[in-house]
């Protein structure tokens, strides 16, 4: 059988800063044929994520940097169009870490079936992938929220973000966003049910977090790092819980991150700060997948994605999440 042409994004330089075009070659051949125990895949939609920056740098990670020449690795959700594993056949659905690419080969063992008939393919990879997950557990393992309490969540209207917000809600808590301009604020508080959003762009962001959260903050879910941490910090209740869940402000720094500088406030109210990885999550995906489906169907939890067609915009696309130009999870539509 002739194989399908397949274009595909690769690293080529470490980005200084913002990356660009040229720290990436979009370079076409044939799919390769799969192997025993592998499926070629057809990705439909590939997920764009902030971590994806870190993952350029030759710097220690929870996972190894991309090699230079190495295919961009991206998460994507497809459809199996050849299988060498008895654990997939052809028409299957999956998602994996598939690459910014047309086509994947993938180790069958790590890739994951899933249920097209449960929701449409790009929830997969927004509140029922790696996003939810990171709202789930981040939100409930670490920070464990009870009714009652006040949630602050920055990056509120994102693909993380505005899960959290619902889940705390979902749990009986007040949940206070902070979000990038009136329409998303308007979003977070009208369409998703937050208490109060603060439009961190053009509103000061320490007297909103001062009327929003009158007896202080329990939880600070921290997508973002840099100000509006430390301007959380400032704010905490007794036996707060900061959870370390991203810092997109900090990841195109040139020079060093910018640290929090209000930390000494954990000590006098004896609170926590604490990051994770969603992936050491992963045993317990299932238990989150099971959860997140039931309040979507019950609608109780809204997903919205940022979806932007062909693969060939990968590079423009990415920056959407560092500008604030995405609304909802950001993905490209490969097919
Ligand atoms: P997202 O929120 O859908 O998109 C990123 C958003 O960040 C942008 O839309 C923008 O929203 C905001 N942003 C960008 N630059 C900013 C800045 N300088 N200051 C404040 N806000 C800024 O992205 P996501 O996929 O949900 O990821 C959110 C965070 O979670 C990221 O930090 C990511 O690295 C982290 N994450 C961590 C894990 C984990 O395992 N720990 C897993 C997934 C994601 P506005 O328009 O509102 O500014």
């Amino acid at each position: 059988m002739n194989q399908p042409a397949n274009r595909q994004w690769k690293l080529i330089a470490r980005p200084e800063g913002l990356p660009k075009r040229g720290d990436f070659s979009f370079e076409t051949s044939p799919a390769l044929v799969p192997a025993d125990g592998q499926i070629l895949v057809r990705n439909h939609y590939i997920s764009l994520d902030p971590a994806m920056r870190g993952w350029m740098n030759d710097a220690r990670s929870y996972v190894p940097p991309i090699k230079l020449g190495d295919i961009m690795r991206a998460g994507a959700v497809g459809e199996v169009v050849a299988s060498r594993s008895p654990a997939f056949k052809e028409g299957d659905y999956a998602v994996g870490v598939f690459g910014m690419q047309d086509y994947a080969i993938a180790e069958a063992a790590s890739a994951q079936k899933i249920d097209p008939a449960i929701a449409p393919l790009p929830l997969f990879i927004s509140a029922l992938g790696m996003p939810g997950m990171t709202a789930y557990f981040g939100l409930l393992d670490i920070g464990n929220p009870q009714s009652g309490e006040t949630v602050v969540v920055s990056a509120a209207s994102g693909a993380v973000g505005a899960l959290v917000g619902q889940i705390a809600r979902i749990k009986g808590a007040r949940a206070v966003g902070l979000a990038g301009g009136e329409a998303k604020c308007r979003y977070v508080t009208e369409e998703l049910g937050f208490d109060a959003c603060i439009d961190y762009k053009n509103e000061d962001i320490g007297k909103g977090l001062s009327r929003h959260c009158p007896k202080g903050i329990d939880i600070y879910f921290d997508n973002v790092g840099g100000e509006i941490l430390d301007l959380c910090l400032a704010r905490l209740a007794r036996k707060a819980r900061v959870i370390i869940c991203g810092a997109i402000s900090q990841y195109n720094n040139t020079g060093p991150v910018s640290g929090p500088k209000n930390y000494l406030s954990l000590l006098v109210n004896n609170a926590r700060m604490e990051g994770f990885v969603v992936f050491n999550y992963a045993s317990r995906y299932a238990e989150g997948m099971q959860h997140l489906a039931a309040w979507l169907r019950e609608g109780k939890l809204k997903s919205r994605e940022d979806i932007v067609e062909g693969l060939e915009t990968f590079p423009e696309t990415l920056l959407k999440l560092f500008s604030g130009e995405n609304f909802g999870k950001l993905m490209i539509k490969a097919i």
